[in-house]
């Protein structure tokens, strides 16, 4: 990664830099686990994890990739407008008032109720177009998928509306990142098995099966069927802890993952306080000395959780300064009392590494008492971001 410092020549308070080669490698070493007869198709939706969009179409191009996987056609609006020709899942389903855009677009939509082949069929003769769908399968999540009792209405309504070509046929785990016990998974697993047997009978012969998010592509070869849909792997996290204690169960092997994106700010002011002063709003903290406080142009509407007030820190000429006070919509007050040298226009890392120290995503999930994927996926999509 570029030296932090390096952007104080640019005009940028903050900015997000990510990482080609990062990406470029976990796709590669996701590919090494499934072979090459799996297609990959990275989960990119939230705006690519907050690595950005456009950033993450113009590095997937040059890697082989056929797929992404995105949640909406807004999204897949600007897939498109960023130059991505290749295939487009759309693993959130469509409203009605989006089968001109999947159309268009030439999308593949997910879909999950029986309604929606109707209306897609429907709209597909009237315009005398084909839509590729996509069908998902009720295995125990409860979120999105139809049933073993409707499967039977929706083969006949697809052999009522051949415009309707079923691309795909696929399933989400509920908990398979959640525990190291994988019993619940392997029972989806099996009652999807039986529900795409069931569709056979029925004559609806899918090309590609798929059920495998990161936690499966890490763990499970038998869930990797002929398309894997890996989201929080590509950026380099790990779906949790127990993914990867389970993986290192299983003897995998050891950094196959680089995290790739980086957040930076910048101290647009030093003051020193005197001792017993209240900084920030609520008067959350006080000086226990004369401290020398930087001030960062950066906040909670950046995506910095208001939960890391009086709690994290960032790093500055590679030493830890602790936030002071409650985060601010866009400012944010840290310590640098004993680290030397600090000017304003210095680079503070918000995520990163520095020296020695390095703060991650799952630190700030740690944190905040959540999950990396929350982290990543709030950081806005106002702060510049940079391919480096
Ligand atoms: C987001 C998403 C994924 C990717 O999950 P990760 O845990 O990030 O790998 C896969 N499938 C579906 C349906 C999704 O919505």
């Amino acid at each position: 990664m570029t030296d932090p410092r390096f952007y104080m020549k640019t005009k940028d308070l903050n900015r997000i830099e990510i990482d080609r080669s990062a990406i470029l490698s976990n796709i590669a070493n996701l590919a090494r686990l499934t072979g090459p007869r799996v297609k990959i198709a990275p989960a990119v939706k939230a705006n690519g994890y907050g690595h950005g969009l456009p950033e993450m179409v113009s590095i997937l191009k040059s890697a082989k990739v056929q797929y992404l996987s995105l949640h909406s056609t807004a999204e897949a609006e600007i897939a498109r407008a960023s130059g991505w020709s290749g295939k487009i899942i759309l693993v959130g389903g469509i409203a009605p008032e989006d089968i001109d855009a999947v159309i268009r677009l030439d999308l593949e939509p997910t879909v999950f109720e029986v309604k929606t082949l109707e209306k897609l069929g429907r709209l597909c003769r009237k315009s005398k177009a084909t839509a590729k769908v996509h069908l998902k399968l009720e295995t125990g999540t409860h979120r999105q998928g139809l049933t073993e009792n409707e499967l039977d209405r929706a083969a006949k309504l697809l052999a009522r509306y051949p415009e309707i070509i079923v691309a795909g046929v696929s399933s989400h785990f509920a908990n398979i990142e959640d525990t190291t016990d994988h019993s619940y998974a392997r029972s989806q697993l099996q009652h999807f098995k039986k529900l795409v047997a069931h569709l056979r009978q029925l004559g609806v012969k899918p090309r590609l099966r798929h059920t495998a998010c990161s936690a499966a592509v890490l763990l499970f070869p038998d869930t990797y069927f002929d398309l894997v849909r890996p989201g929080i792997s590509v950026y380099g996290y790990w779906p949790s802890r127990e993914t990867y204690v389970s993986y290192k169960l299983k003897g995998g092997k050891n950094k196959i993952l680089k995290t790739a994106l980086a957040f930076y700010s910048r101290i647009t002011q030093i003051k020193t306080v005197p001792a017993d002063s209240f900084i920030g709003y609520g008067c959350t903290y006080r000086t226990s000395g004369k401290s020398k406080i930087a001030v960062l142009p950066v906040g909670y509407s950046d995506g910095l959780d208001r939960r890391l007030s009086n709690l994290g820190y960032v790093l500055i000429n590679g030493r830890r300064a602790p936030i002071r006070g409650r985060i601010c919509m866009n400012l944010t007050m840290v310590d640098v009392t004993d680290i030397r040298g600090v000017r304003p226009g210095d680079t503070a890392v918000i995520i990163g590494r520095e020296g020695n120290e390095e703060i991650t995503a799952d630190t700030h999930a740690d944190w905040c008492q959540t999950i990396n994927y929350e982290i990543l996926s709030r950081l806005s999509p106002t702060i510049p971001r940079y391919i480096v």
